[in-house]
């Protein structure tokens, strides 16, 4: 059932809307379409957040919306979608653009992958694999199967900004003020779908601060094997999202209450106990500083790097692995290499961006050793890397977590600032 709420219910600020995103809109309803701000940036409207980013909907297709857009660019394969793009370099920014998918029918599940090319010629295509999981959904369709295919009931509620009215085909807007998240149709079924809607539940909760309703978090433990048929890198981004995007500890919490937090992500199987804690100790204090300064970075809209947190997430293991190596007589620099080597193939594996993210960590891990070395011309071309300023970063975590000396912290500080008579003084210091 479709209804709409008006502005003196759902409270929404409407200064707190993109002026791109209601620029997109009114683009496409002036040129005859229906068009929407939908999914996270509703929600978070409606909880009195400022989204990180607004996504559209409209019932015009991928290729009617980039004619429309001077610079619009048609993307995606399993999800085809519209990014239009405003400005340049680094104050870009980019409004999604879906077109209003249709749910899927018996026969589209029940016709697997046999007929999917011809449909697919046709710019229509649902695929399914044996198990139930969506391959493909490029079928468009009416607002209310849009609705009804999206994952929880608070992520599917379109906004009109033209006359501020929220529409809501699922109860998004109660379970909203219960904090409440709640998937829409039958769990299992959703989960079987799209295994990722598991991890998305454990996000949101924690990003939310929501609690899971029960018939929502009854089968997570049960569909949580389906993750291992995810693709590797799919699994990799939606890691990166749990502890990039500014909720990191309180992500760790939720996979942990519902017992995902081993066995579905190598890094996270790197650091966690058995029981999916962070490990006493200068380890755990480690990995949890690190987290922390992601979470407040995001909070301040500062940049991220997903090398920086990941050398952070690993750093113990090729410790672990380096002098394992070393006490099998391997001299120090290669068994640095080699225990890199390994623990990246055991805990990133097979995932595009692989080397450069390998280059950039590998950076921050060789240098540690370096920091030790503070003779000759050591220190002037070791600050001089691009990489200093994140290895430094990781020295200096290294040393809050009571790993490494704070006064060799402190000393690479004042080098790096000082002057060239400081910088003799605080050589000559060591000498
Ligand atoms: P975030 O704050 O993380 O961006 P979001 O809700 O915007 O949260 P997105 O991943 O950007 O999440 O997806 C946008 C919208 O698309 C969601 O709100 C939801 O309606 C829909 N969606 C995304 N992924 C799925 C999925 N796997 N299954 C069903 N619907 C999905
Ligand atoms: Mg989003």
């Amino acid at each position: 059932k479709r209804v709409e709420v008006g502005a003196d219910q759902h409270g929404i600020n409407p200064s707190l809307l993109d002026d791109r995103a209601v620029k997109v809109v009114k683009t496409l309803t002036d040129a005859g379409f229906e068009a929407y701000v939908v999914g996270g940036a509703v929600r978070d409207l409606l909880l009195g957040m400022v989204p990180k980013d607004f996504d559209v909907a409209t019932n015009a297709t991928p290729e009617q919306v980039k004619g429309l857009f001077r610079r619009a660019f048609i993307i995606g394969r399993r999800f085809r979608i519209v990014h239009v793009v405003f400005g340049r370099g680094r104050e870009h920014e980019v409004i999604e653009v879906s077109t209003f998918r249709a749910l899927m029918t018996e026969s589209d599940a029940v016709e697997g992958n046999e007929k999917t090319s011809k449909r697919e010629l046709e710019g229509k295509s649902h695929a399914v694999d044996a198990s139930g999981r969506v391959l493909r959904d490029n079928v468009w369709g009416p607002q209310i199967e849009d609705a009804a295919r999206r994952d929880f009931t608070v992520n599917a509620m379109y906004y009109e900004p033209a006359r501020q009215m929220v529409v809501d085909y699922h109860g998004g807007l109660a379970d909203a003020r219960a904090r409440v998240l709640r998937m829409i149709g039958d769990p299992e079924t959703r989960y079987r779908e799209d295994p990722v809607r598991i991890i998305r539940a454990a996000r949101f909760a924690a990003k939310l601060g929501f609690e899971l309703e029960a018939k929502t978090a009854a089968p997570v433990r049960a569909s949580s094997r389906l993750l291992a048929d995810v693709p590797a890198s799919r699994l990799f981004d939606e890691m990166v999202k749990l502890l990039q995007t500014g909720h990191a500890l309180a992500s760790l919490a939720s996979l942990k209450r519902l017992g995902l937090a081993r066995g579905v992500f190598p890094v996270l199987d790197a650091v966690l106990t058995p029981d999916g804690s962070l490990p006493d100790g200068s380890r755990g204090a480690f990995v949890r500083l690190a987290l922390q300064d992601t979470d407040r970075r995001v909070q301040e809209g500062l940049g991220v790097s997903p090398s920086f947190m990941l050398a952070c997430m690993l750093w113990h293991e090729v410790q672990a692995r380096w002098s394992q190596l070393r006490n099998d007589g391997e001299p120090p620099a290669p068994a640095m290499a080699q225990a890199i080597d390994a623990v990246f193939d055991a805990r990133i594996g097979d995932i595009s961006g692989r080397g450069k993210l390998a280059t950039d960590m590998r950076e921050i891990w060789m240098m540690q050793g370096r920091f030790e070395r503070r003779t000759g011309s050591g220190p002037l071309s070791l600050i001089e890397q691009p990489r200093y300023r994140a290895a430094f970063d990781f020295l200096r975590l290294r040393a809050d977590a009571g790993e490494a000396d704070a006064a060799l912290a402190d000393w690479w500080e004042d080098f790096a600032l000082g002057s060239d008579d400081d910088r003799q003084a605080l050589l000559a210091e060591v000498r």
